[in-house]
């Protein structure tokens, strides 16, 4: 039997440090390697979570391991431990100082339970179709794509739907009926112009629908399998275009994955003469998107993007708020960018980047304070940018404002977003700390008073 989490009444150095081990996949990990056969996992009283139980959906999703595991009540734990006279709350209290504790038997307790994994298959379809050069040709093709998914009512995953629109449909109007617009605006020009006999195409293009990519980019993973047979795919793709939520233009465009080639920014500034975005690129080129699987094969990628908004991955995100004139913009560039390629003798240079690590990911975080970080600052701003506050979080309670320049959280200065994980993996949910933030150049000081994120 073991706790979720960590020891929360420690120094932040230490909360921050042990959130790598508090993963119960981990968890499970290690108690296999000692020989358990089963887990039982108990919340406790002190955790402040919104449920008890684990929905273990998630959880079982990607993982293998053979090792039996349930979830059970606080309640329950309680009345097991009392057997041998321990007390969950006093338990709990012990191991939150973060000293070694001996593990212990519970004699003459027998537990039984029924589990079965119900591995459910569902089928998913890319849509993909094909224009052909002008001449028939055994160049590779170019290929422009946008995931067609979502997240249904929001019980596949990721859902980030507040408590009172739980089980609603999610639209997913920006994330990512914009990018399939945007494609089938680009496919509909491209072919205009061929019609007219002014594509001047020497490779084919592919335009593709992905599925399954909120699942980990199921679809555009499946075709790049069967698409490479598992070589690389130089010479098999001559670049991927990707368009994932680019439905909220405001600033600018930001155009990600330009470390993938040198080619990139000649290339974007050109067919930017006749559109007249303003657009901020990345380097970086691993992303949390369909170019990915492409880039990964040794294919340079580039992926538009209009920026993360409050109303992402829930039943907010719905058509009434797309910038509509935005989308045709960024379409006629993603296409005019498609067809210079298509016209190409040569296919674009591909660099290969290290991948940049971070370290924490979200779901290994345990405070939650709802900030909506501005995508896509500029490098030399020292501090973490905030578009705003999740409505009804921690943030928005301790008064944080769109434009408001995050430089210190928890005594942690806060130059980068990396900066800023860093301190969140420092917080106890319900325990007061501090947000230091520039708004119109004053130095300004918040309380705020974390929850937790399960
Ligand atoms: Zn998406």
């Amino acid at each position: 039997m073991m706790f979720r989490f960590q020891p929360e009444s420690v120094p932040p150095e230490w909360r921050r440090h042990m959130l790598h081990y508090s993963d119960l996949a981990y968890k499970a990990s290690v108690a296999k390697r000692r020989g358990a056969i089963g887990l039982i996992v108990v919340t406790g009283p002190n955790a402040e979570v919104k449920q008890q139980l684990i929905e273990l959906e998630m959880e079982a999703k990607n993982t293998s391991s053979s090792i039996a595991a349930i979830s059970i009540s606080d309640d329950l734990a309680s009345r097991i431990l009392a057997v041998a006279d321990k007390d969950l709350a006093r338990l709990q209290q012990q191991l939150d100082k973060g000293e070694p504790m001996q593990g212990f038997a519970i004699p003459g307790v027998e537990l039984a339970a029924d589990l079965a994994i119900l591995r459910e298959i569902n089928q998913g379809r890319n849509v993909i179709a094909r224009l052909t050069a002008d001449v028939p040709s055994a160049r590779s093709p170019v290929i422009i794509g946008a995931h067609l998914d979502h997240l249904g009512r929001g019980e596949i995953s990721g859902s980030l739907a507040r408590e009172d629109e739980r089980g609603k449909v999610h639209h997913g109007a920006d994330d990512n009926a914009s990018g399939v617009a945007a494609l089938l605006e680009s496919a509909q020009y491209l072919v205009d112009m061929k019609k007219a006999g002014k594509l001047g195409s020497k490779r084919d293009i592919l335009f593709a629908a992905w599925s399954g990519e909120e699942l980990g980019t199921l679809g555009s993973n499946h075709f790049v399998d069967q698409f490479s047979g598992g070589d690389m795919l130089h010479g098999k793709v001559s670049a991927y275009l990707n368009m994932d939520m680019i439905g909220h233009l405001r600033e600018k465009l930001y155009l990600q994955g330009t470390g993938s080639s040198d080619s990139w920014s000649r290339e974007i500034e050109r067919r930017n003469v006749p559109v007249g975005l303003a657009i901020a690129t990345k380097d970086d080129p691993y992303l949390p998107t369909d170019s990915t699987p492409f880039y990964m094969k040794g294919v340079p990628v580039l992926n538009a993007f209009t920026g993360a908004h409050e109303d992402y991955s829930s039943p907010r995100d719905r058509a009434d708020q797309l910038n509509y004139q935005g989308m045709q913009k960024i379409a006629r560039l993603m296409a005019g960018i498609t067809r210079s390629l298509a016209r190409s003798e040569s296919e674009p240079d591909y660099i290969e980047a290290t991948r940049k690590q971070s370290g924490l990911s979200r779901k290994h975080l345990r405070a939650y304070l709802g900030t909506i970080p501005t995508y896509g600052q500029d490098e030399d701003t020292k501090g973490v940018k905030l578009q705003g506050a999740v409505k009804g979080g921690p943030a928005e309670e301790a008064g944080i404002q769109n434009g408001d320049l995050l430089i210190g959280l928890a005594g942690v200065e806060v130059e980068t977003i990396h900066d800023f994980m860093h301190a969140l993996g420092g917080l106890k949910p319900g325990e007061e700390t501090e947000m230091i933030v520039i708004r119109e150049g004053k130095r300004l000081t918040l309380r705020v008073v974390p929850t937790s994120r399960d």
